[in-house]
């Protein structure tokens, strides 16, 4: 048969091949690839105590092999069990001559599956079968792993290869037997050979489950890999070279900018304090802390790589203001990169308001402006003369060169992906490299940010400005919506300003596009005493900003909007915001969305309307926003609800690596690991990167983002 006798040359590339689809590719990889589940054939279960819909091993004789037309071509086989003579029929829907051949009358047979009663008697559908013959006829001493594999790929090739594969890795233990000792853990060794040999009797569903302590070791390993080699780009990211952002530099250029016309440079209130002596409050504790954090890393020789994490409304621009002029200060200039043209525009307004009178030249880039504004603004920042430029991601364009760029700063960064941040980052490649500051809105439970920013620094704005109320927030069915508009009605005629934002519509951009156009009708309609302006995705650059600069200021009551609004957007004045079909929004969405009111000192309200009936899981999450007003409160629980995957934005670059651990379940694990990676890397340097090479491999390029 022609199809037997291929070549064995090309067999082993088809083999190799679909090993490598699997990422398989060193002896490692085939011994860390671990099974999904067992079998057990290591004993024959006589008919009498067979359990329908359980797994078994059956050893019988087959009487006759029969091809059956009704109700459909099938193969059927009938057997008996040599000692009691009970019947067992087998079933094959699709089968090969092959097979037909190997259930021929006579042979004895061992069959693999789980019987079902039938007619005649039980009968097995598509089982396993193993010809009994005189040389093969011990059971097996273990439990037959079940590998998770790939088209063309059969179990017993993978579990060859893996076998061949144990045979040759070096298993030693890369975990000092005093940390395995204190935390618990197996040998590696015995783990591994452990998990793919599994003895009768241990329990198959605690195996199955992944619970044993031989599991425990291997996500453990997986943790410590992944913390070492963030570890790593932490401190390779140390002999990089950034400016050092340090006053002496002011001192010394000023002085010989002024050559003796100042007496002492010391004496000048430093752009900082201009910066906060002209601001009409001061900074809260939190503000404080964080602000010293980051003048200490901006004064050392190596680029600063620090998260700002800080719930919405906590004062985040104030942090990026004091960096950007610790940079100016020092010669420097920075750039601030924003997610969305209305958020980098307010920045832009805000920024220059405060840096202008300080004699400061701050300059707007982005996507919409005119070749001929945009060749300004370039040739400001080439040349130096603007010390802060403000844009979109448009500022990260190759044709964009800094004189002299020393601190970028990205806000709402898990809107960007890693490929923008690392341009940002590479923006500065004559041998520095800009410090860099990221901010997010979005805060990351404690357990993700270790493992998905242990390369980062991390600092936390955990209190919010004075005087603020809590926003009450309601849930409405949108049954009453005739009772929000009138609330509406009567909170703008108070002098107050209002959102309504429109309702998601994840499938289509047109039908929220539609949908956001309509309810500006009905509510231009429905509220004719007041002025009511729309915003959405689709409208210019400049109709965009020209809508946000009259809500700005006050002659708009109440602004209809899409999304667009989500990120950023702070307009004290605005105490009321209502959104339609709350129930179609993430969590960290309607949080960022609600944090657009409680801004100024007037009571604010969030109304959710839903549209009924509720599933559980939107009433579960539609409660954790009703109940917590903290960020880092509501996006522990929406992890809780919906597990790690979406939570990390476009930082992703972890997350290939984890193919065992769990960061919910495995949270225990992941300090320890982290310490064991500083242990590791600082005491066995070698030990690390032979723990890394195991784990990643080729894989570990992908960590450099
Ligand atoms: P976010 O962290 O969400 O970016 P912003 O920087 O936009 O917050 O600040 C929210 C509002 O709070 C702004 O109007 C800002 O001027 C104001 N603000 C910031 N810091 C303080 C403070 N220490 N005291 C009072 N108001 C502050
Ligand atoms: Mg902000």
């Amino acid at each position: 048969m022609a199809r037997q006798s291929g070549s064995t040359h090309s067999t082993v590339t088809a083999t190799e091949q679909r090993l490598a689809k699997l990422g398989l590719q060193r002896e490692m990889d085939l011994a860390l690839h671990f099974p999904l589940r067992y079998e057990d054939e290591t004993r024959i279960t006589p008919l009498d105590e067979v359990v329908d819909g359980v797994p078994v091993q059956i050893e019988v004789v087959v009487e006759e092999s029969t091809v059956q037309y009704r109700p459909r071509r099938q193969l059927v086989v009938r057997c008996i069990e040599p000692n009691t003579a009970h019947p067992l029929f087998l079933r094959y829907l699709n089968f090969y001559p092959s097979q037909q051949k190997q259930l021929a009358a006579g042979r004895r047979v061992r069959v693999f599956g789980e019987t079902r009663g039938g007619f005649l008697g039980k009968e097995m559908v598509h089982p396993r079968v193993k010809v009994v013959d005189e040389d093969a006829s011990a059971l097996p001493q273990a439990l037959t792993p079940v590998y998770p594999t790939t088209a063309g790929l059969s179990q017993l090739t993978l579990r060859k290869a893996i076998e061949a594969a144990l045979a040759k890795v070096d298993l030693h233990d890369t975990v000092p037997a005093l940390w395995r000792k204190r935390l618990g853990l197996v040998g590696i060794e015995h783990a591994v050979r452990g998990l793919h040999h599994v003895e009768p009797g241990e329990s198959l569903p605690a195996l199955e489950a992944r619970l044993q302590p031989s599991w425990r070791r291997i996500r453990f390993d997986e943790l410590l890999a992944q913390q070492i080699s963030l570890r790593k780009a932490y401190v390779q990211r140390r002999e990089r070279i950034a400016p050092r952002l340090v006053a002496q530099d002011v001192a010394q250029k000023i002085t010989q900018k002024n050559t003796g016309k100042q007496k002492s440079s010391t004496t000048q209130p430093t752009l900082a304090k201009q910066f906060l002596a002209q601001l009409p409050f001061a900074l809260t504790g939190a503000q404080q802390r964080v602000s010293q954090e980051i003048e200490r890393d901006l004064s050392q020789p190596y680029p600063m790589q620090r998260l700002l994490q800080g719930d919405v409304g906590s004062g985040k621009t104030v942090i990026a203001a004091l960096a950007a002029l610790q940079a100016i200060e020092a010669g420097y200039q920075t750039a601030l990169m924003a997610p969305t043209e209305i958020l980098a525009e307010q920045h832009y307004n805000k920024l220059s308001a405060w840096l202008t009178p300080l004699g400061l030249k701050v300059v707007w880039l982005s996507g919409s402006l005119g070749a001929k504004q945009k060749r300004e603004a370039r040739a400001l920042i080439g040349k130096g003369e603007a010390q802060l430029a403000i844009g979109t991601h448009a500022l990260i364009e190759d044709a964009i060169d800094f004189a002299q760029l020393g601190v970028a700063i990205v806000d709402e960064q898990h809107r960007f992906g890693v490929r923008q941040r690392l341009a940002l980052r590479e923006k500065h490649d004559g041998g520095h490299s800009p410090h860099l500051l990221m901010m997010s809105a979005t805060p990351i439970p404690r357990t993700l940010a270790m493992s998905y920013y242990a390369d980062l620094d991390v600092s936390v704005l955990n209190e919010l400005p004075p005087g603020r109320t809590p926003v009450l927030t309601k849930l409405l069915s949108d049954a009453r919506r005739d009772e929000v508009i009138e609330r509406v009605r009567h909170s703008c005629l108070q002098g107050q300003q209002a959102y309504w934002v429109c309702p998601l519509i994840e499938e289509s951009e047109a039908l929220q596009l539609q949908t956001a156009l309509d309810t500006h009708a009905l509510l231009t309609a429905a509220l004719p005493e007041l002025r009511v302006g729309l915003l959405h995705g689709r409208m210019k650059t400049d109709e965009k900003s020209a809508v946000m600069a009259q809500f700005a200021h006050g002659q708009l009551h109440l602004l209809v909007a899409t999304t667009v609004i989500e990120v950023g957007v702070d307009v004290p004045n605005a105490s009321l915001m209502v959104i339609e079909h709350a129930e179609r929004f993430g969590l960290s969405q309607l949080h960022q969305l609600r944090g657009r009111v409680g801004r100024g000192m007037a009571e604010s309200v969030c109304l959710l309307m839903y549209a009924t009936p509720l599933s559980d899981t939107a009433k579960a999450r539609l409660k954790v926003i009703y109940e917590n007003a903290d960020g880092f409160e509501v996006s522990r629980l929406d992890l809780e609800l919906r597990g790690p995957g979406e939570f990390v934005g476009s930082r992703q670059s972890g997350q290939p690596m984890l193919r065992f651990a769990n960061l919910e379940r495995d949270a225990d694990l992941i300090e320890p690991a982290r310490e064991l990676a500083e242990h590791l890397l600082q005491a066995a340097p070698q030990a690390a990167e032979a723990h890394l090479e195991r784990w990643l491999g080729v894989r570990a390029d992908l960590l450099k983002a």
